[in-house]
């Protein structure tokens, strides 16, 4: 297809405000791609402003100002790279203001309407786009620049629109993914969730594209992971406690470890990993390269978290890892400040498998049989009961953890969506500062300690009860809190005491209910202790006008 041609088809679908229009127009495009595979390929990514396809982390390399500066260069003797930064800033899209030039000028080429040669095809221009992405070292801006003016010199003010807008990843015609994916479903005749599963597992629009038309449903069918080429990660929404329980008999409960994001492809021989973003991260990471080749015995696809370690192996701070993540020099000495381990949640392949559509504990099942001595595995528990997750979430904050990741145990792994089979417990959404007003002698290992602490609001002069926290407060902790109260004790009835106020908890919750059960009317739903105020007396804890304010009564 001339460029031309794919230049008056973009600014058709720009034109178009409704999107099932689009898809319509999106669908003449692909119908009028032409026989060669190639021509399809290239156009299932200009129309979405890509070069590459999604699973390629190669990128043009070439900064705005050598953009501006081989547009001017076209556009003739008069104009400037200034020039043309001056316009973007008056007009606001850098595709306007190309559209604004004529070019061809400096061949002697501008004979046509609107400049051009009206021979560009969009082939040659995904070819010189290609070996732009491939000039390195040194001169290779400039030689970038001359690529690029090559191209504009030959573009009509339509063409250089578009060819300007792609380059600098600015297409912006309305054309997402899914209207990629309508397109070709409308196309070819082929189901569109059929598509859609083809381009989680490919990763590539153009590769897709052409097998639906070329080989149908079938072909599509046909379509499996690649081992070193990434899929888009499946991404959680935040969510509570209670929505878990809510949706699910039972609730597949993970600690959220706070790190970066890696899907490592090991092919038997060799280790790439990816980031979230599907850059290729391999060379930063070297632990983790040496870890599959370690601990793995089969080529495998997993899915995981880097996370940054002490000496002891305890986690550090997330912003530790982003100071190995992306690293290009000096690796090893970076190592040496910092060491990074991985921890595997998920996995998407085995051995020739694709897992992508098995449950969550299958998929967890094979992870963890891949990984027979556990290490680099991240643990998954099964639970309907909301005091068992309190205690995994306590557990994994005292680990150093950023929390509990709540996940539906019969969910299919899908690629690139933020769905509700993947919660992230919710920050809690406000902490209050609560009074300590009894408590209860523990069971067991732990009967010489006081557990299950009653917690009181400031009422006037008095206190009213609001609720209770007992789980998921360590040994440690629940002998340290014993000493601090025991001294407090006014009255004791078999296991219960009654304290006077003296020690003020900050106390995390999800919400706030009414509720019969404590005298101030309401009830702390999942309450969590984070900590003793040591700076706070009873007088400063919070007020039931406080809670009332925030019930929204
Ligand atoms: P957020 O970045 O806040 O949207 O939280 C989601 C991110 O948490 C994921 O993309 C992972 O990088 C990270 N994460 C940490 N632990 C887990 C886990 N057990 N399961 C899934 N994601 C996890």
């Amino acid at each position: 297809m001339e460029f031309a041609a794919f230049a008056t088809h973009a600014a058709e679908i720009e034109a178009e405000p409704a999107d099932l229009e689009i898809v319509d127009l999106v669908t003449e495009l692909f119908e009028d791609a032409g026989e060669t595979d190639d021509d399809l390929a290239i156009l299932a990514r200009f129309v979405q402003g890509r070069v590459f396809p999604a699973w390629d982390s190669t990128t043009l390399d070439i900064g705005p100002r050598s953009c501006y500066e081989a547009i001017a260069r076209a556009a003739g003797r008069n104009v400037s790279a200034a020039d043309v930064e001056d316009d973007l800033a008056e007009v606001g899209e850098i595709g306007a203001v190309a559209a604004g030039y004529e070019f061809g000028g400096q061949q002697g080429l501008g004979a046509f309407t609107g400049g051009g040669t009206n021979d560009l095809t969009v082939r040659e221009v995904h070819e010189t786009l290609i070996d732009l992405a491939a000039a390195e070292g040194s001169g290779s801006q400039d030689r970038k620049v001359d690529l690029l003016f090559s191209l504009f010199n030959r573009c009509s003010s339509e063409e250089a629109r578009y060819l300007a807008r792609i380059v600098l990843s600015e297409m912006r015609i309305g054309v997402g993914e899914g209207t990629v994916r309508d397109g070709i479903a409308a196309a070819f005749d082929v189901p569109a969730d059929r598509v859609e599963r083809a381009l989680q597992v490919s990763n590539d629009y153009g590769r897709v594209a052409v097998v639906a038309r070329e080989e149908g449903l079938e072909g599509l069918d046909a379509l499996d992971l690649e081992l070193g080429r990434p899929v888009q990660a499946m991404l959680a929404q935040a969510g509570t406690v209670t929505d878990a329980l809510e949706s699910w008999d039972e609730t597949a409960v993970e600690w959220k470890y706070d790190g970066a994001r890696v899907q490592v492809h090991y092919d038997g021989e060799e280790t790439t990993v990816f980031s979230r973003n599907m850059e290729n991260v391999t060379d930063a990471l070297p632990e983790v390269v040496e870890f599959a080749e370690e601990f793995l015995e089969q080529p495998a696809i997993l899915d995981g978290e880097v996370v940054a370690v002490d000496e002891e192996g305890d986690p550090l701070p997330f912003q530790e890892v982003l100071r190995r993540f992306r690293r290009k020099h000096d690796v090893a000495k970076a190592r040496e400040d910092v060491t990074v381990e991985p921890v595997f949640f998920d996995c998407l392949h085995v051995a020739g498998e694709d897992l992508l559509d098995d449950p969550l504990v299958e998929r967890h099942d094979r992870l963890e049989s891949l990984l027979s001595d556990g290490e680099g595995l991240s643990k998954l528990w099964l639970t309907g009961d909301s005091e068992a997750i309190e205690e995994i979430d306590a557990d994994a904050l005292e680990s150093g953890h950023e929390g509990i990741m709540l996940k539906d145990p019969a969910s299919t792994y899908s690629p690139g969506r933020r769905g509700k089979h993947w919660l992230k417990r919710k920050p809690d959404v406000e902490t209050l500062d609560l009074v300590v007003t009894g408590a209860e002698w523990g069971e067991g290992r732990r009967a010489t300690f006081l557990g299950t602490f009653l917690l009181s609001v400031r009422d006037g002069d008095g206190y009213e009860t609001i609720g209770k926290v007992a789980t998921g407060i360590t040994d440690e902790t629940l002998a340290e809190l014993t000493d601090r109260l025991e001294p407090h004790i006014r009255t004791q009835e078999g296991q219960t005491v009654d304290l006077e106020p003296a020690v003020v908890f900050e106390v995390g919750y999800e919400e706030i209910q009414s509720s019969p059960t404590y005298s101030a009317g309401y009830a702390l739903r999942f309450p969590r202790f984070l900590g003793v105020r040591e700076d706070k007396d009873p007088e400063d804890a919070e007020t039931l006008e406080r809670v009332l304010e925030l019930q929204g009564t």
